[in-house]
């Protein structure tokens, strides 16, 4: 396939389940999405949605065992990461493809100054001599706003405030210049301020770098802030895929209806109808014993018959809108 019409990450039917005696969780089950050169597609969706564990996949990080992907694909440029040895996932895990955390500490070692752990990418993946990965290392804090950077390259990451610690993993993995940059709630542990500037500092590295961003969040209104394309996911299923325009504008799956209804209005609290923050009633059914329905039957408001007994596919309803609900599919129509 030409490399002009193949997205740069393209994710099918990926199936990553988790084995114990307690039986098999299908934490990600049947996720297919795709990831465009220099676009934001935030992923969204509750704890335990299967997010996390999308990207896990992706970076083949997922821990073996219990975790495993049965099945599926995961093409990056066409190739198919999923039997890459551990050789050939080390050159790209950092270099091509890279991953931020909400916990910096995930990605920092406390006994390295931050300026060896940024050095080391460059010696790592580019050959730099020791001097010239320093320099590297320091200009990469620079780009991320960090003040005296020559300095700050011989703290260690417990002598950083949590807002510098976010700024110098990211720099830390930006450090080659990767193609997709995956960030599995960066800024949830940070205050609203800081959380702000390291949205922009990530949005205006993305156009100086053209790197893609698989954004992770459990957050619509970063989504709203930063994303071209929105993949909503629900027990380990995407329920819902649309640009972010469309999304907010007519959000068709209960589930994204009931996401949108808890994000604070500015100004007022509350928008429930108990004066209380609405919140999506019910739990994530167990990973461990899904429903044979559809999965947000026991939390859906507007649930059928048919909901109870079959699941519905992810179908397109409009160009570049899909979503996996009976209330649009013209069976649930005619159901009883
Ligand atoms: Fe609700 Fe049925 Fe749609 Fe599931 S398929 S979200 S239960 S209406």
């Amino acid at each position: 396939m030409n490399d002009s019409v193949q997205p740069l990450l393209s994710i099918q039917d990926l199936n990553t389940w988790f084995f114990s005696r307690k039986g098999t969780a299908k934490a990600v089950n049947g996720v297919t999405f795709d990831l465009e050169a220099g676009q934001v597609l935030g992923v969204v969706g509750e704890s335990g949605c299967g997010k996390s564990v999308t990207a896990q996949s992706v970076m083949q990080l997922v821990p073996d065992p219990p975790g495993r992907i049965v099945n599926g694909k995961i093409l990056f440029h066409g190739r198919d990461l999923v039997p890459m040895s551990r050789e050939e996932m080390r050159h790209i895990r950092g270099n091509k493809i890279a991953m931020i955390f909400q916990e910096p500490m995930t990605s920092l070692n406390p006994v390295y100054t931050i300026g060896n752990q940024i050095s080391e990418m460059f010696t790592l993946h580019r050959g730099y001599g020791k001097k010239q990965a320093m320099d590297a290392a320091a200009e990469m804090l620079a780009r991320v706003q960090i003040p005296s950077p020559h300095k700050r390259v011989h703290d260690y990451p417990h002598q950083l405030s949590g807002g510098m610690r976010q700024r110098a993993m990211i720099a830390m993995a930006l450090s080659c210049n990767p193609e997709i940059l995956i960030a599995d709630e960066p800024t949830t542990a940070l205050d609203v301020t800081v959380q702000a500037q390291i949205l922009d500092l990530m949005l205006s590295l993305k156009d100086e770098y053209n790197t893609a961003i698989q954004m992770i969040t459990h957050d619509l209104g970063v989504i709203a802030e930063m994303a071209d394309k929105v993949v909503v996911m629900y027990a380990g299923r995407v329920v819902e895929a649309a640009s972010t325009g469309a999304l907010f504008k007519s959000p068709l799956h209960p589930y994204t209806n009931g996401l949108m209804s808890s994000i604070p209005v500015l100004g007022q609290r509350t928008r429930g109808e108990a004066g209380e923050l609405a919140e999506i009633k019910g739990m994530i059914p167990s990973l461990f014993d899904l429903p044979p329905g559809c999965k947000f039957v026991n939390r859906c408001p507007h649930a059928m018959e048919i909901c109870e007994k079959e699941e519905p596919e992810l179908e397109s309803v409009e160009p570049g809108h899909k979503v996996r609900c009976w209330l649009h599919q013209e069976k649930g129509e005619i159901a009883p």
